[in-house]
């Protein structure tokens, strides 16, 4: 069978365009692309047949079928080679049941999608494989590119760092200074990538990227480049794929550029289209309060302005002028959808009491724990519903977000679960002693 995609304008213009070919706008209208797939010919296999394929290559070693991304390569990019395909192992992350966090907070059946359990850290390498691999084809193809740049937040560089390097393709990154947290500045150094540190702020730096692309002088990156979308996308199977193919009744993710809630969507509305799920869940955005356009324009009708973000801990998603703001929203009004949003406090709060639960909480989880939270308490989420909360970076890259927490040194933060360790000489005795002190408080209680 022949597998086809292409790019199409989402506001409708006329004309298919190759996905082979850089191009990120309507040169019709300006407005974004996405990519469309060819539902006939994916029609061809049925809805069992498509589970079982899956099933059978997940996680499994037929190069590249295991990586959770590949396995799924008809519905992603058909028109690659595989022996163009940059992978390094994409997807296939853990989804753990959160049963005490559950409980505390009154939800029992609920769930984390660990996607930061991944290469580089975050969800942004499920989109970069496909993005780099679509560039390694072109430049096979004859095509010269100078570099494959991005502006970013701090884990889409680090994503087309490690990508662009597996394949010996120059990458320029421009990243917000002072912006970005120590581990994510240090990830694109040490792949090799251009590092330039700008005296501006995420906003300021995608303005100047997408100049650079339009003057044709590097392959753009960034989540606007719909390539991305389509190995993101491929979470929204993966979740499914992960309970038996069965949709749970509410997905909650973080918001910032708002590509990846529009991936969650357009992996849902293919399931459905070719008959493999018949239930919608109902989808969460959760914002930062300092960085919500989404929120202010769902309580608006969905009438949308771009805000100054204000800086937040949840660094990777201080973006006032969202690209995939439009997507964003006709996702979210398929998918009964819902935006919440999160102080610092609450954010920062929320990560720790999770992590108090046994998990290590990025600040961008934080949010969707948050946004989880007050929802549940207001009754919009019930008791029974089956929740997946998609944890987007691994909190090992937000160590100064922790120390600082711990510490009490949050800004705009008084933390209700610091902690600090007990520094003792070298004494058996005060070993000792401070053994039973703790044992006395909470930590050492034998469990029911
Ligand atoms: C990129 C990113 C987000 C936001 O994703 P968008 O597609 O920009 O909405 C959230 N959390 C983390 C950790 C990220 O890196």
């Amino acid at each position: 069978m022949e597998y086809r995609a292409v790019f199409r304008c989402i506001a409708g213009c006329h004309g298919d365009h190759a996905v082979m070919q850089p191009i990120y706008r309507c040169p019709t209208c300006g407005d974004l692309l996405e990519v469309v797939h060819d539902l006939d010919a994916l029609r061809h296999r049925s809805a069992p047949a498509w589970m079982q394929l899956f099933d059978q290559r997940y996680k499994r070693t037929v190069w590249p079928y295991g990586s959770a991304v590949w396995g799924k390569k008809e519905w992603v990019c058909p028109e690659l080679a595989d022996d163009n395909i940059v992978s390094m192992d994409e997807g296939g992350t853990n989804l753990l049941w959160a049963e005490r966090f559950g409980r505390e907070i009154g939800v029992d059946d609920l769930w984390i999608k660990l996607c930061g359990n991944s290469h580089t850290g975050s969800f942004k390498d499920l989109g970069m494989t496909v993005l780099v691999s679509v560039v390694r084809q072109m430049m096979r193809s004859g095509r010269t590119l100078q570099a494959v740049a991005c502006a970013s937040t701090g884990d889409t560089s680090a994503a087309l760092a490690a990508y662009a390097a597996a394949a010996a393709i120059p990458a320029l990154v421009i990243l917000p200074r002072g912006k970005v947290s120590e581990a994510q500045l240090l990830q694109p150094l040490a792949n090799g990538a251009t590092v330039l540190a700008l005296d501006t702020d995420f906003d300021g730096c995608m303005a100047i990227v997408q100049r650079l692309a339009e003057e044709e002088r590097i392959y753009l990156a960034n989540s606007m480049n719909s390539l991305r979308l389509e190995g993101q996308k491929t979470v929204a199977v993966e979740i499914v794929q992960q309970f038996d193919w069965e949709v749970p009744d509410v997905l909650v993710i973080p918001g910032g550029n708002l590509g990846n809630v529009s991936a969650l969507g357009a992996g849902l509305d293919l399931m459905e289209a070719l008959g493999l799920t018949r239930k919608r869940p109902k989808i969460v955005v959760a914002q930062a309060a300092k960085a919500n356009p989404l929120y202010l324009a769902y309580q608006q009708d969905w009438r949308f302005e771009p805000v100054h973000a204000e800086p937040t801990q949840a660094s990777a998603i201080q973006i006032g002028n969202p690209v995939s703001i439009k997507k964003a929203i006709r996702t979210l009004q398929r998918y009964d959808g819902v935006v919440e949003q999160a102080s610092e406090t609450e954010l920062a709060d929320a990560a720790a009491r999770a992590d108090l639960t046994g998990m290590f909480n990025c600040p961008h989880t934080g949010v969707a724990l948050a946004a989880l939270v007050k929802l549940r308490d207001r009754g919009q989420i019930a008791k029974t519903d089956r929740v997946v909360v998609i944890s987007t970076a691994n909190g090992l890259k937000f160590t100064d977000f922790k120390r600082a927490y711990h510490a009490r040194t949050l800004a705009d933060v008084e933390p209700a679960h610091a902690r600090r360790a007990i520094d003792l000489p070298n004494d058996y005795a005060a070993v000792c002693d401070a053994v039973d002190r703790a044992a006395s408080q909470t930590s050492l209680h034998p469990v029911s």
